[in-house]
């Protein structure tokens, strides 16, 4: 049996009642096995494969909290460091009612190959918490943000662990976290989280960067094919920060995005998701809380098609910007029969294995979101370094940053792809190159 194979099967055992680690594993060590294959012995003796998907450290620990009337709650708090070979570990922290152990493992795994795609010197890792924002007022949220870096506190730092948002993270809740930080530790580390405010330490294009980032990706990819995003219609889904930064870009660049979506339906507009009143509208739904796309619809006349999801629409390209596996083979099968010819990934791991295997074989080409993702974390990186320098760049400087580093990004991964005979195949390319560098850091740091 070869090594890939061997190390997925028992990974299989290993994890059986978390389905999204078995479901990640094999999606990123699948495509490595032309690259294992070569050198199978070098990696095998030092056990490469098997180091790698065993994170570093899982923390887990109880987040005490007292709402508004005086109730106390109690929830989960986590943070998986995964591999801190290429730099110290990050990613963000995702405060959702469904966050278990393996949704952090998903995604702190991921985490690793998209930082080492960047370019960057950045770890993987990833945190968060069960506790459900939806509802809660901000004073609760400060509770909580309070409570929650009480116990994180102990095991970030600059130069250690940088935390930043995913869902339910944003600039408010790394703001109430960052002040724990500093009052406890009783001084000013801003490297210790990314995504801050600007007034305190963030990185101008920071909130617009994962979005940003994904466009200037496919347009990479549409450009490979002698096209580009001017006159093409864009079927996203989502409303969050996310989704906002791709509609924002999209449109700027000439393209049409005709759906959006939320956990109630998707709306349909013909005219696009394109004057800067609807473009600001979207931050106004997510800072409502009230978490409903319906609310878009309703203000600007567009159609709201309840409880679906918006791909079973005609577009030149799909791009999911909301949450994991939300395109199953049911959807997959619907995009293919639609012939939309650009799939996108835009959210982590947002097609389950089947679905992109049939959408890599009938779809012109496919992006995944460890690559085409990576400009939020980019970004993050951006900030650190800004932090370190005690200086800030411009939102233009940061823009063109970002724009090359998703440039690179592109360039690397299909260079990676055709140098083991596959080809145009940004989703194998994507884990190769960023395989690649972190099993080399490995390998020369010794057996640890
Ligand atoms: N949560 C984002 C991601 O998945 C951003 C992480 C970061 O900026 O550290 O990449």
């Amino acid at each position: 049996m070869s090594y890939v194979t061997e190390v997925i099967a028992n990974l299989k055992q290993k994890y059986s009642t978390q389905p999204e680690v078995i479901q990640t594993d094999a999606a990123v060590l699948g495509p490595l096995a032309p690259v294992i294959e070569k050198n199978e012995e070098l990696y095998r003796s030092n056990a490469i494969l098997e180091r790698l998907t065993e994170p570093d450290r899982e923390i887990s620990f109880r987040v005490t909290w007292t709402d508004d009337n005086g109730t106390v709650h109690v929830n989960k708090g986590y943070r998986v460091q995964f591999n801190n070979a290429i730099g110290p570990y990050k990613g963000g922290l995702r405060f959702h009612p469904s966050v278990y152990i393996g949704i952090m493992k998903f995604l702190g795994f991921e985490q690793i190959f998209k930082n080492s795609l960047t370019g960057l010197p950045i770890g993987g890792a990833k945190g968060g918490s069960d506790f459900d924002p939806r509802g809660k007022s901000d004073r609760e949220i400060m509770r909580f943000c309070q409570a929650f870096m009480t116990e994180l506190y102990r095991h970030i730092g600059p130069d250690m662990d940088v935390p930043a948002g995913d869902l339910g993270v944003g600039g408010r809740e790394i703001g109430y976290l960052y002040g724990q930080y500093k009052r406890i530790k009783g001084s000013f580390e801003n490297g210790v989280l990314t995504g801050k405010g600007i007034p305190y330490g963030g990185s101008l294009i920071r909130p617009e960067a994962t979005g940003f980032g994904a466009t200037y990706y496919a347009a990479e990819m549409l450009k490979h094919f002698g096209e580009s995003v001017e006159g093409k219609t864009f079927a996203v889904s989502g409303f969050g920060n996310v989704a906002w930064g791709a509609v924002k870009k999209i449109t700027e660049l000439g393209g049409k995005v005709l759906t959006i979506s939320g956990p109630d339906g998707y709306i349909y507009d013909k005219d696009g998701v394109s004057t800067p009143e609807k473009i600001a509208y979207m931050l106004e739904m997510r800072a409502s809380g009230r978490d409903k796309v319906q609310d878009y619809a309703d203000k600007f006349g567009a159609q709201f098609f309840p409880g679906q999801k918006p791909w079973g629409v005609k577009a030149d390209v799909v791009m999911p910007c909301a949450t994991q596996n939300e395109v199953g083979v049911d959807e997959a099968k619907q995009i293919i029969a639609n012939g939309v010819p650009y799939y996108v990934e835009v959210s982590n791991m947002p097609t389950t294995n089947e679905a992109l295997a049939l959408l890599r074989a009938n779809c012109k080409s496919v992006a995944p979101s460890k690559a085409v993702n990576a400009g939020g974390v980019a970004v993050s990186a951006l900030e650190m370094s800004q932090n370190s320098m005690r200086y800030s760049w411009t939102a233009e400087e940061v823009d063109a940053k970002l724009k090359q580093i998703m440039k690179n990004i592109h360039d690397n991964s299909a260079a990676a792809a055709e140098e083991v005979g596959l080809g145009y195949d940004l989703v194998a390319g994507a884990n190769i190159a960023g395989f690649k560098k972190v099993a080399d850091a490995m390998l020369a740091q010794g057996i640890i």
